[in-house]
C-alpha cells in the first residue's frame, strides 16, 4: 500500500495542510495520508506551542468524514522531541515493511533537511514528496544532494498545489481578532474559539 504521512506541529491544522494532502493523494495515487501531529516539536522548542491534546483534535475535526485521511498519535504519545526518522521507523515496525511510505513536506521543510536527525537512514525508510509553498524557493538540489547522498533519487518534487495560508498567519490573525474563515476548516475555527487558543 502507498502512505503518505503527513508531519507537523498542526497549531492549527489549517486548509494548506489539507489543499497538500488532497492533492498528493491525487498525484501519486495513496491509499491514505495519516496526518501525524509531532510530540513536541525540536525545531521549534523555542517558541511556545500549544498542548498535543489541542493539536490533534484540532485534526480529527479537520479530516473527520474525509476518506482516506487519518489521523496518528504517535508521536504525540512517545516522549521526548519528534525526531521524523524515529517516527518513521515506528510507523514501519507497527505497519509492517509491505508499505512504501512517502513523507510529504512544503519547500520550506525541504531545506532545512540537512539538519534533520539522520537525513540519509530517513530516505532509506521512506521517499520524500515535496510540495511547494507560496515564498520558498526550492533548494538548491545539488548541493542537498551533496549533504544527503541518494537524496535525489528519493524525492519525489510536486509543483503543485500553491496555498498561501500558513499557521504562523492564524495565529496572529486569532490574536488580532480577525476572522480566520476559509483558511481552516470549520470546526476547526470553532473548535479554537471554544478552547481561546491563540488569544493572548
Ligand atoms: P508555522 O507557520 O507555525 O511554521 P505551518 O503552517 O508551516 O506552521 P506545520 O504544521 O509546521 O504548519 O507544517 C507541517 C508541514 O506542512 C510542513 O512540511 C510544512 O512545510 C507543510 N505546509 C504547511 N502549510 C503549507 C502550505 N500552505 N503549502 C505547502 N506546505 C505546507
Amino acid at each position: 500500500m502507498k502512505i503518505g504521512i503527513l508531519g507537523g506541529t498542526f497549531d492549527p491544522v489549517h486548509n494548506g495542510h489539507i489543499k497538500v494532502a488532497e492533492a498528493v493523494k491525487t498525484q501519486l495515487d495513496l491509499a491514505k495520508v495519516v496526518f501525524m501531529p509531532a510530540g513536541q516539536p525540536w525545531l521549534k522548542s523555542d517558541s511556545p506551542v500549544s498542548p498535543a491534546q489541542h493539536r490533534a483534535e484540532m485534526v480529527r475535526l479537520a479530516i473527520a468524514g474525509r476518506l482516506g485521511f487519518e489521523l496518528s498519535l504517535l508521536e504525540i504519545n512517545r516522549p521526548g522531541p519528534s525526531y521524523t526518522v524515529d517516527t518513521i521507523e515506528e510507523f514501519r515496525n507497527k505497519n509492517g515493511d509491505g508499505n512504501e511510505l512517502f513523507f510529504i513536506l512544503g519547500r520550506d521543510s525541504l531545506s532545512q533537511l540537512p539538519r534533520w536527525k539522520e537525513p540519509s537512514r530517513l530516505i532509506e525508510l521512506c521517499r520524500l514528496v515535496a510540495v511547494p509553498r507560496p515564498g520558498s524557493k526550492l533548494p538548491d538540489l545539488k548541493e542537498l544532494e551533496t549533504l544527503i547522498p541518494g537524496l535525489s533519487s528519493r524525492l519525489v518534487l510536486l509543483d503543485k498545489p500553491e496555498v498561501d495560508v500558513s499557521a504562523t498567519q492564524i495565529r496572529k490573525r486569532v490574536a488580532e481578532g480577525l476572522p480566520i474563515r476559509g483558511l481552516v476548516p470549520e470546526p476547526v475555527a470553532v473548535y479554537i474559539k471554544q478552547h481561546k487558543l491563540y488569544v493572548v
